[in-house]
């Protein structure tokens, strides 16, 4: 069960709860969200109280029903330094929240659970193999991937897909958007059941992983959650060009979860146009003065642009792929 408000009464009722909560589970819906186009439509909060069956209240907060006014102190809520608020990719919501309120998430109370999910990998005795593995499901066969750089790189794995990962859910089939409804479903109003209830799973299962992280002991050190997760809250400072593959995919873009040294020169990657550091780019030695050369492509991107140009050809090899268009753009 959750408890849609769309009136201010509705919103009054549901604010000391959310006041008094220790942290809070958000999750934003709309319509492409953190892309060009995009619109915010739903704000569902999940939060700890007896009174619930299973322990989490639902509130759906229907943000197209509800003045600015009547929002604010919901904003306030979602922005204060006091209670910490747990995501599973926060960067789409926090683009979100500045296109449409103009504020932004504390970057001193937002803890990503996604980004735990890949730190806690280590220490639940994750692999080479296994991590190369993950990165496949959307492209090439591993063998191939050890022909690349993929030092650093890791790969996201969705909400959905989380439980069962972590073997305390069933495997899902992976889906994107509400059954029978469409991106534009969420623009509508009255919502259908089924976006509703699409919301109320979403933080049902953020839930679900928050408790699991906290019995691991993977919520410690705190600081160090809030501070990666402050890097990743950076990534989307204007919305994504729809089909951008760089910009939005299922890999973690490089430098959230170690910090770049402040006196690290950076340079700007072709792919996703982000300013990083030497050691996240691509080096060839091919040179015949055999310098090591620094390719335009984070490894990141270099992984996604090959991954690309195989669904977009079905025929060329790695290896002619790694060779064809890359630049070299500087000796050092
Ligand atoms: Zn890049």
């Amino acid at each position: 069960m959750f408890t849609l408000c769309s009136s201010t009464q509705a919103m009054q009722d549901a604010l000391p709860l959310l006041l008094e909560a220790q942290y809070l589970l958000v999750d934003f819906e709309g319509r492409l969200l953190g892309c060009e186009n995009g619109a915010l439509s739903l704000i569902s909060i999940g939060t700890r109280t007896s009174a619930s069956d299973s322990g989490v209240q639902v509130f759906l907060f229907d943000v197209l029903s509800l003045s600015k006014e009547a929002l604010q102190p919901l904003l306030e809520i979602l922005t204060n330094e006091t209670t910490t608020k747990y995501f599973w990719d926060c960067r789409k919501d926090d683009l979100e929240l500045r296109r449409t309120f103009g504020t932004s998430f504390s970057r001193a109370a937002t803890i990503d659970l996604q980004l735990v999910d890949i730190l806690s990998r280590e220490s639940s005795g994750e692999t080479e193999i296994m991590r190369l593995q993950r990165m496949t499901r959307r492209g090439h066969a591993v063998h191939a991937l050890r022909q690349l750089p993929t030092q650093d790189v890791h790969a996201l794995i969705s909400l959905k897909n989380a439980p069962s990962e972590h073997r305390i859910g069933p495997v899902r089939p992976e889906k994107h958007d509400p059954d029978g409804a469409s991106h534009d479903a969420w623009m509508m109003r009255p919502l259908p059941q089924a976006n509703l209830d699409y919301a109320e799973e979403d933080i049902r299962l953020l839930a679900q992983m928050y408790a699991h992280f906290d019995a691991k002991g993977y919520l410690e050190p705190r600081d160090e959650l809030v501070q990666k997760t402050a890097r990743f809250l950076c990534l989307h400072p204007v919305p994504i060009p729809i089909g951008d593959v760089y910009r939005s995919s299922d890999l973690l873009p490089l430098e959230v979860l170690s910090e770049r040294r402040e006196d690290d020169a950076v340079y700007p990657c072709k792919g996703c146009s982000r300013m990083l550091s030497r050691g996240s780019f691509v080096h060839d030695r091919g040179g015949r003065d055999g310098r090591v050369r620094r390719k335009p492509w984070c490894k990141v991107c270099n992984i996604l642009r090959i991954r690309q140009a195989l669904l977009e050809t079905g025929g060329p090899t790695i290896a002619n792929i790694a060779e064809k268009g890359d630049v070299t753009v500087s000796q050092e």
